[in-house]
């Protein structure tokens, strides 16, 4: 398991703040007793134009992440930015389309997207646009497990934005009845956590949407004892043709880079203390 630096949580947490007893069944002293990470790794993955910079600004709070409406992939390499949360930092990275990328095979993407994120993500955001699931969201789903390991969609939260062509809608509704019989069991693999997103909403309305989907992550943090995904990911790396070719990269290049180094301690699974995940972070964009 990884060494992260850990915080007890107020006995009386005000609204939004986390609490590792989303039951509220847990006494005082009990509740006391669990922790939750200091900071909280949020990474954004799902195919490109799903909305996932956008989404990633809108859970920010401001314009981080470059998105716009482009027949070409608009971010080229993954990219954190962080905010403070309820005393919370909340680290969120932003990837390129590193599940079904449309030109290069993205074994060097992937090893980056993750380096960005090490020791790994405390929750994983699969973002789709709502109403336009495609079997390239799907393959995005697949491609996920294959890189990361079977587990990982316990830790993943739906993201659908576009949530302001429900008209008001509910999102539950939606996704209960829908007729897509791959988004169904998509969502019944993601333990049915799911969160809409309107990211042209004012701010106050997505600051309400952060709050929904911290609730997601929280319950993601509550089954997992706090713990980010990286030793996991790890477990299933040997399995893991494309972690392999990036550690193969490595050695046969030879390459010093830091990035590489990165990209090095996710491979090995290594816990990364607190004190050295600053310089995890390849193309930080900007602090909170
Ligand atoms: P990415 O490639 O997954 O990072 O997608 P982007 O964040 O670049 O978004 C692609 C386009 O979708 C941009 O024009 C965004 O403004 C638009 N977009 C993203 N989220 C929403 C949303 O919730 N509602 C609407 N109307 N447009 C959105
Ligand atoms: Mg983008």
């Amino acid at each position: 398991m990884e060494e992260e630096e850990y915080e007890q949580i107020p006995q009386d947490n005000s609204p939004g703040e986390l609490s590792q007893d989303p039951t509220g069944e847990l006494s005082g002293g009990e509740r006391e007793k669990r922790q939750t990470p200091k900071s909280l790794r949020l990474l954004l993955v799902g195919k490109t134009g799903s909305g996932k910079s956008a989404t990633g600004n809108s859970i920010l709070g401001r314009e981080v992440f470059e998105s716009k409406l482009s027949a070409r992939p608009v971010t080229k390499t993954a990219q954190t930015g962080s905010r403070e949360w309820h005393g919370t930092k909340l680290e969120v990275t932003d990837t390129p389309d590193i599940l079904c990328p449309r030109g290069q095979p993205g074994a060097a993407a992937v090893g980056q997207a993750l380096a960005a994120c090490a020791p790994g993500p405390h929750a994983v955001l699969l973002v789709a646009e709502l109403g336009r699931f495609t079997e390239e969201d799907l393959r995005a789903a697949t491609r996920l497990r294959e890189v990361l390991g079977e587990d990982v969609l316990a830790h993943t939260v739906l993201v659908f934005t576009r949530k302001e062509d429900l008209d008001g809608g509910s999102l539950d509704t939606y996704l209960r009845e829908t007729d897509h019989e791959g988004l169904a069991r998509l969502h019944l693999e993601c333990l049915w956590r799911h969160c809409g997103f309107s990211n042209r909403a004012p701010a106050p309305e997505r600051e309400a949407q952060l709050q929904e989907l911290m609730g997601k992550v929280e319950e993601i943090l509550w089954e997992n004892e706090g713990c980010c995904y990286s030793s996991k990911a790890y477990q299933h790396a040997p399995q893991n043709s494309l972690l392999q070719e990036v550690q193969q990269r490595q050695t046969t290049q030879g390459q010093g880079s830091e990035q590489v180094l990165l990209q090095g301690s996710w491979l090995e699974g290594r816990a990364v203390p607190d004190s050295e995940e600053s310089t995890n972070s390849p193309a930080p964009a900007g602090e909170g």
